[in-house]
């Protein structure tokens, strides 16, 4: 059977996900952002919480933890052994390469250092689902707040590898901003007008453009496009490394 998985705006931009396997009912939070809105989307679907997946240590992923861990005293916590020491009260350390369960659905832990430095990302490979924190968003991607650029980069470029049919839940609702900037970098992009004008629509009925997927960022993200000619000419990059292109795109898009 497939994962269930259910999202909901937290805070002011996060986005919420819960994921269930149907069989053994395991569920966990990707993530947690604000404990009340996790709750309530328990409660509603008459959930228990088993796990909770950290992706990194921002406080806008894990400031929840807390107070979901008083509602349900059992539940494993599971982060990036990486910033264990940041986050703090891991019950598991994971690492790029190991898997983990929920139920019987595995997922690979990937390493997709940038954003923070011990980034992880959850692949459920069997069920095509990619759970990608702050390292990719729609059409756009997480500030390398932690690495130089490329490193980013070269992270994004991992995820790029997965099938292109995975379907990609991020750790924000960014993409109508996003998409604009994507515009203004390539703006005879017929792919992108289209997604432009789709998720336009989706924002005024107050609903998430969320997930999406890679088949459709590698068609609109201008930062999973930097070989581009178009997007280099707009930087007055044309002919120059990627990850140089890269750079420039996202110094670019930390000013707008
Ligand atoms: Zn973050
Ligand atoms: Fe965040």
């Amino acid at each position: 059977m497939r994962l269930e998985i259910r999202q909901f705006l937290c805070l002011k931009d996060n986005i919420g996900a819960l994921v269930r396997a149907p069989e053994s009912g395991a569920t966990a939070a990707v993530d947690a952002p604000e404990a009340e809105p996790i709750l309530a989307a328990l409660r509603k679907e008459g959930w228990p919480l088993t796990d909770i997946f950290v992706t990194h240590h921002h406080a806008d992923h894990v400031q929840g933890i807390g107070a979901l861990r008083s509602a349900f005293p059992n539940v494993r916590v599971t982060g990036p052994a990486r910033e264990a020491a940041a986050i703090g009260g891991l019950d598991r350390e994971v690492e790029d390469g190991d898997t983990i369960y929920l139920g019987s659905h595995a997922a690979k832990v990937i390493s997709v250092p940038g954003h923070t430095l011990g980034h992880i990302a959850y692949w459920f490979e069997g069920d095509a689902v990619l759970f990608a924190g702050d390292t990719l968003f729609a059409m756009g991607c997480g500030r390398p707040f932690e690495t130089p650029p490329e490193i980013l980069y070269r992270s994004l470029l991992k995820l790029a590898a997965l099938p292109a049919a995975t379907q990609i839940y991020c750790g924000h609702e960014y993409t109508l901003a996003n998409a604009r900037f994507a515009l203004s970098v390539e703006p005879r992009n017929t792919a992108l007008q289209r997604r432009a004008e789709a998720v336009t629509e989706l924002g005024a009925e107050g609903r998430l453009t969320l997930p999406t997927e890679l088949l459709l960022e590698k068609a609109t993200n201008p930062f999973l496009r930097v070989t581009e000619p178009d997007i280099q000419a707009n930087l007055g990059l044309a002919g120059a490394d990627p990850a140089e292109v890269f750079a420039a795109l996202r110094e670019r898009k930390n000013r707008t």
